[in-house]
Parts: structure tokens; C-alpha cells; sequence
């Protein structure tokens, strides 16, 4: 795969899961220790491990340095609906990375929110038709219940509701909402 099928964009922090967060080199001599600019904020350390900025992606994710940031680039999306896009972008706007997997048959999107316990979920798009088919997503991790639906129209609903939880929910914020039995 040439380097031009993938989008790329700065990698997020896993730690304290800041979009302004950006990944630099660290000022030690070891060149494979970064910086999270935006870290001390919330008073926590830092220095992050790639190793730790690897964990938390999906596979199919590449890391490279560039212009001093860490970025990531995902494999870029395949030749979908216009209206597949519009779900897709509504997804990213909620703060998930969007990871495609192309095949013949059905395309299969990986979809990961930044940080701790963060939200997750897949998405499954008719290779032919371009539409997509189903969806679940785990808005507090993979440990906790996922919401499921099926068809365009259902999972754009899901997505547009995804903002209730958020990707990064707040302490308590876990509890209150995923009215689950007990
Ligand atoms: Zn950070």
C-alpha cells in the first residue's frame, strides 16, 4: 500500500484524550519518548510511551512522525454514498477514528474513540451498494453494553445520538446513562 492511501492526521492522546493534545518528541536523549502538549493541563504526566499510543488503536492504523508531531493515518475510506460519508463524518465530528477495512463483499469500519475506557464500536457497509448495513456501538468501552442497529437511517440516529454520552464521558457520567438491568 503506497503512502497516499492513507489520511493522516495528528495522533491523539490517549492519556488525557485532549483534540488540542499533540504528541511531540521528548527533550531526553531517547528519541522514542514523547511529549503530550497538552498533559500537564491535567496534571498528569507528560511523557508517553508509543508503545501506549499503539495499544489504544485499532490494527490497520500506521504511526509516523511528521513535521514534529506524531501523526496517524488510517487507510483511506473506500468508494461509499454520499450519505455512508455523511455518517462517517458525523462520526468523526464525535471524536471517533474511523478505521476502514476493505473487501470485496462488505467493508468493515472500526470505530475508537481516544482515552481511557473509550467509546468503541464497527460499522459494516455493503461493498457493492456503498450503504450501510449495521452498526454497534460500546459508548462506555468495550466492558460495558452495546447499542446495535441496522440500515442507514437507524445508525445515522444512533450516531447523531452519540453526543448524549460522548466519546470521553466524564466521571459518573457512566452510571447515569446506560440504563442497563442490574
Ligand atoms: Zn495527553
Amino acid at each position: 500500500m503506497s503512502a497516499d492511501t492513507y489520511e493522516w492526521r495528528a495522533a491523539p492522546c490517549s492519556e488525557c484524550a485532549d483534540p488540542a493534545a499533540r504528541l511531540v518528541p521528548g527533550d531526553s536523549d531517547r528519541a522514542d519518548i514523547l511529549l503530550c502538549t497538552r498533559c500537564p493541563a491535567y496534571g498528569r504526566l507528560a511523557y508517553r510511551d508509543p508503545a501506549d499510543v499503539r495499544a489504544v488503536l485499532p490494527s490497520g492504523v500506521v504511526l509516523a512522525m511528521r513535521d514534529g508531531v506524531l501523526h496517524l493515518g488510517v487507510p483511506a475510506a473506500p468508494d461509499v454514498s454520499a450519505y455512508t460519508r455523511s455518517v462517517v463524518a458525523l462520526v468523526t465530528e464525535r471524536g471517533f477514528l474511523p478505521v476502514w477495512r476493505s473487501s470485496a463483499r462488505r467493508h468493515h469500519v472500526t470505530l475508537t474513540a481516544p482515552g481511557p475506557d473509550g467509546a468503541w464500536g464497527w460499522m459494516e457497509v455493503g461493498a457493492r451498494s456503498g450503504r450501510i448495513l449495521r452498526a454497534v456501538v460500546y459508548p462506555h468501552g468495550r466492558g460495558a453494553p452495546g447499542i446495535g442497529a441496522a440500515g442507514p437511517r437507524a445508525v445515522r440516529q444512533l450516531v447523531a445520538r452519540l453526543s448524549d454520552f460522548g466519546p470521553f464521558p466524564g466521571p459518573g457520567a457512566a452510571e447515569g446513562e446506560s440504563a442497563a438491568p442490574r
